[in-house]
């Protein structure tokens, strides 16, 4: 499932190709999604210009413009969502079978939304009706903004007995933190994921705020590494690869861990909220 650096990382490889130009044509090819498309999203953007390509958890927010009117494309990628951009002059490929959705650009270029799955969603809204959106509405800080902090972060934990790491993946306490980047970043704090969150203050929450920022711009520099190579590779944005820490990794010593394995068991799987969770006992308290 994309997480927010995935996300980003798409944003960043559209917004070269999509700003400043206009779109051609949009091609539906099929009516829903995980939710029906507007019955006039095709014919809202044909033509309109693209003035931005913005982010806001994991929702992408295409800014058009048409006829004096600004519409926001609210996008999100799903479970299985993929992106992938041809240059002007590329060869695109007939559509397959989960090929859903194709922006062909003013400029030739060509954007394709594959969604095997069809988690994915597409909605228009009117730009000045953005931030009252349902999908958006009740969104906490976005966690690489100036907004996300310590302070901010004790404040949202205060008073709740939940675990930690499920009150950080609630999108109201801060945006776009997914069950994987949780792991990462308690175990970057050192917090037990089991601990009660509003026990997470004043030094904690800044450990905890700080590795949530840290853990998210690190995968997002492993996700530009993917941008600069994507044209070589098979042209999909969106899926790259982290090295994780403790992720996927029962059993193994988690990094810098002098514990001897065969008598830690190393780093712990445990299921939380129906998610599964993984951190180091020794090390995260
Ligand atoms: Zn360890």
């Amino acid at each position: 499932m994309p997480e927010l650096p995935e996300v980003e990382t798409v944003r960043r490889g559209l917004a070269p190709v999509m700003e400043g130009q206009a779109f051609a044509r949009v091609r539906l090819r099929r009516g829903d999604l995980r939710k029906p498309f507007p019955e006039d999203l095709a014919q809202r953007l044909d033509g309109a210009e693209i003035r931005h390509v913005g982010r806001r958890s994991k929702y992408l927010l295409v800014e058009t413009a048409k006829a004096g009117r600004r519409d926001v494309l609210i996008w999100h990628l799903g479970m299985s969502g993929q992106v992938r951009i041809y240059a002007p002059g590329d060869a695109v490929p007939a559509p397959g079978p989960h090929d859903h959705v194709q922006f062909d650009l003013a400029s030739g270029a060509t954007v394709v939304f594959t969604d095997p799955r069809r988690f994915g969603l597409m909605t228009l809204c009117p730009a000045d009706g953005l931030a009252a959106h349902p999908l958006l509405r009740d969104i906490g800080p976005e966690p690489l903004g100036n907004d996300f902090s310590g302070p901010v972060l004790a404040a949202a934990l205060k008073g709740k007995t939940v675990a930690v790491k499920q009150a950080i993946m609630d999108a109201r306490v801060v945006a776009g933190v997914g069950n994987i980047y949780a792991s990462e970043s308690l175990f970057r704090a050192g917090i037990s994921p089991n601990r009660q969150a509003h026990t997470v203050r004043g030094a904690r929450a800044e450990q905890l705020a700080g590795a949530i920022k840290s853990v998210l711009a690190a995968a997002i520099n492993a996700g530009g590494s993917t941008l600069r190579d994507h044209r070589t590779t098979d042209g999909g944005l969106g899926y790259f690869q982290f090295s994780f820490a403790v992720y996927g990794r029962a059993g193994e010593p988690c990094p810098g861990c002098d514990c001897d394995v065969d008598i830690t068991g190393g780093i712990r799987r445990i299921q939380q909220g129906g998610r599964s969770t993984f951190y180091c006992p020794r090390r995260q308290r």
